[in-house]
């Protein structure tokens, strides 16, 4: 038997840190008896700086490192995020019907008792043409006027409403390393991984960099970003392309600072639909983070530019875009022999739904769960990891893909090709066409092995204008009265909301205030 004793992680974005910073809090690395983590990240290679937009799960993970709200919003220059406004997804600018739909985060409303609205919703039941996302959640029109989803008074990364946040990549890597080697104990070294050595066993015996020579470890953790420089290097684990039904592949970004210091800011990711793909728009508190990802099978990279450009329009004069490759893909073999992939290194998916950071989240958190004391037992631990991957990033390509080939939009061939069932998946055919009949279920899925929960393929599904056809099953539905009532109910304390939450821009604010005053007291006290 021989003890792990030491994880040395390769790579210092996104991945790398997020993954020390757990497993160093996880494993208690700050006791020397305790299983140490190191990080090693090149000065020279830098990080991709994209990866602004985040998923729920985020607040799980950031308060199990013990990082400080006020803190991490203001080293990350974070803002909040309670959720996704897709634009012209479902039908092209210029056509009549509605141009835009909202993918909020908190569930559903459900009184104890009460009826479940979405059929009652699909029969009618909430005022006349009203989203089912605004029939059911008061988040909508919290955001529509620019609330924050908590108080300032709150717990931290607690609040009423659900939500993530938006940050900037490269500061957010500053704050996790900062917070990394004064708290948790991770050994970070300053070096550039320009070989790794194998053993007898094919495992890894030692990664040889060029400023300090050869680095140990029982286990490598390979958070090298698209290079994968280990695991696609000497582990020779291959990449599984899903291409096929997810084309985007290339994205064009931009910084793009606010015209005005008071700007507000929208606490959700705007999306909206272009003829080769889609662009994100994020608010961060001094700039916006914005950039089009597309499908280089449909477009080239000067008409992706142009087209940036016209959606930003005098924002971006002088301003320099950054173009990035990237592939929908994975390697189902994350985990092989000693050497485990988290981040790009393992696999991407488009960032449509932010699936990347929680693809780390995720990763991070099978890995600390499933590490073996044994490293003998390495393989096994292996085996459950690679399936635990596999399965979340399957769901999440049909959760994505529904988006696609569901839009009513024919005005380009991507979106033709988008609607071709040649690249469904079989997974996603099976669902759509159960739920012409009846709409999704929480029994539809499998909670562990997946990313979205029912309520986000519900108001994507019908925010997508899916029909499903209760009208066979009327008689099954008697209380419609009572949903009637649910769905008045929920736009009144809605309305009362608006009273009771910030203004978002007012609240970061008011956070990072706080925060800064902390600082110079503590500077103060100790002086
Ligand atoms: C267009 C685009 C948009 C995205 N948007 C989102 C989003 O909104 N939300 C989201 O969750 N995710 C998003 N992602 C994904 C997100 O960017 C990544 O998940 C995240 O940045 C993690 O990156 P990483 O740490 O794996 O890689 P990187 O940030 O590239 O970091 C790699 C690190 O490895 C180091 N390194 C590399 N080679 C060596 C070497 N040989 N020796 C030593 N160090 C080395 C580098 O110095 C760097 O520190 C997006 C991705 C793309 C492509």
């Amino acid at each position: 038997m021989a003890l792990l004793k030491k994880v040395l992680i390769v790579g210092g974005g996104t991945a790398g840190w997020l993954a020390a910073c757990y497993l160093a809090k996880a494993l208690n690395a700050r006791d020397p008896r305790s299983v140490q983590v190191h990080l090693v990240e090149s000065s020279n290679i830098g990080l991709l700086g994209v990866g602004e937009a985040t998923f729920p799960s985020i607040r799980g993970t950031l308060a199990a490192i013990g990082l400080d709200e006020r803190r991490f919003l203001v080293g990350a220059t974070a803002t909040y995020k309670q959720g996704i406004h897709y634009r012209h997804w479902v039908r092209p600018p210029g056509t009549p019907g509605a141009d835009h739909f909202f993918h909020p985060f908190s569930v559903p409303s459900q009184r104890p008792g009460g009826p479940e609205l979405l059929p009652y919703w699909l029969l009618g039941a909430a005022p006349e043409g009203m989203p089912f996302a605004d029939a059911v959640t008061m988040q909508s029109l919290l955001v529509d006027h620019y609330r924050g989803p908590r108080r300032a008074t709150d717990p931290d990364y607690q609040g009423p409403m659900n939500h993530a946040f938006h940050f900037d990549a490269a500061h957010f890597a500053r704050v996790l390393a900062e917070h990394g080697q004064e708290t948790l104990g991770v050994h970070r070294h300053l070096a550039t991984v320009e070989r790794t050595e194998l053993d007898e066993h094919g495992a890894i015996a030692r990664v040889i960099t060029t400023e300090l020579g050869p680095l140990t470890a029982d286990l490598y953790v390979d958070c090298t970003g698209l290079r994968g420089a280990l695991i696609g290097g000497v582990m020779q684990s291959p990449f599984r392309s899903r291409r096929d039904v997810l084309f985007a592949d290339r994205a064009v970004a931009m910084q793009v600072p606010y015209e005005h210091a008071d700007t507000p800011i929208p606490s959700y990711t705007i999306s909206t639909a272009q003829e080769a793909g889609w662009i994100w728009d994020i608010g961060l508190q001094k700039r916006r983070g914005v950039g089009y990802v597309y499908s280089s099978r449909h477009t080239d990279t000067e008409r992706a530019e142009q087209v940036f450009r016209s959606y930003l329009g005098p924002a971006a004069e002088g301003l320099k875009a950054m173009h990035i490759k990237f592939e929908t893909g994975y390697r189902p073999e994350h985990w092989r022999k000693n050497c485990v992939a988290v981040g790009l290194a393992g696999g991407f998916v488009e960032p449509l739904e932010s699936t990347g950071i929680a693809l780390i989240e995720l990763a991070t958190y099978l890995l600390t769960h499933l590490l073996p004391g044994d490293t003998d037992d390495m393989e096994r631990a292996a085996r459950h990891f690679n399936e635990m991957m596999v399965a979340r990033y399957d769901r999440i390509i049909d959760f994505i893909k529904m988006h696609y080939c569901l839009s009513q939009r024919r005005d380009s061939p991507f979106w033709i090709d988008n609607a071709d069932p040649a690249s469904i998946p079989q997974t996603l055919q099976d669902k759509l066409a159960l739920w012409k009949q009846r709409p999704p279920h929480r029994l539809d899925f499998v909670s562990d092995l997946e990313m979205f929960m029912v309520s986000s393929w519900q108001y994507v599904l019908y925010g997508m204008e899916f029909k499903t056809d209760l009208s066979h099953s009327r008689s099954a539905y008697p209380r419609f009265d009572e949903a009637r009532q649910e769905f008045a109910m929920i736009q009144q304390v809605a309305a009362r909301a608006l009273n009771d939450l910030p203004d978002h821009r007012a609240l970061v604010e008011q956070l990072c205030a706080e925060h800064e005053r902390r600082v110079e007291r503590e500077r103060g006290t100790a002086a």
